[in-house]
């Protein structure tokens, strides 16, 4: 249901995005979501995959997601972690991290267009 709503979310933003450069349709569009976002990408894809299918700008467009890890700075070692279940603890000196660097994100990167610089191509789709 989550994952619903969220394919939801970036389809409007995509789609106004796409309106305002005049775009006419949308191949790819890419997302980062960190592992600890709470977000299912497969449950994503099959959301999104529904959900794009009924848009005219992004009929049969991918959603590619990168997965980036949790991961966490140790203060008093001065380096990175991975947090595991979500427990932000530097595995060398136990020391608890407040200082997330990546993993909690969700966002989209960018997308792919299909050319549209052909005004040959646009003239013949016009007549569909
Ligand atoms: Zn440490």
């Amino acid at each position: 249901m989550h994952e619903l709503a969220l394919a939801q979310s970036i389809i409007e933003v995509v789609e106004s995005k796409a309106e305002e450069c005049g775009l006419r349709r949308v191949r790819t569009v890419h997302l980062r979501v960190g592992e600890a976002s709470g977000v299912l990408a497969e449950a994503l894809q099959g959301a999104f995959a529904m959900l794009a299918s009924l848009s005219p700008v992004l009929e049969q467009a991918q959603l590619v997601i990168e997965v980036t890890p949790h991961r966490a700075w140790c203060e008093p070692c001065a380096r990175a972690f991975a947090v595991v279940d979500f427990l932000a603890r530097c595995p060398v000196c136990g020391a608890w991290s407040t200082r997330i660097l990546s993993g909690t994100e969700l966002q989209i990167l960018d997308m792919e267009v299909e050319a549209d610089d052909q005004q040959g191509s646009q003239e013949r789709e016009r007549n569909e």
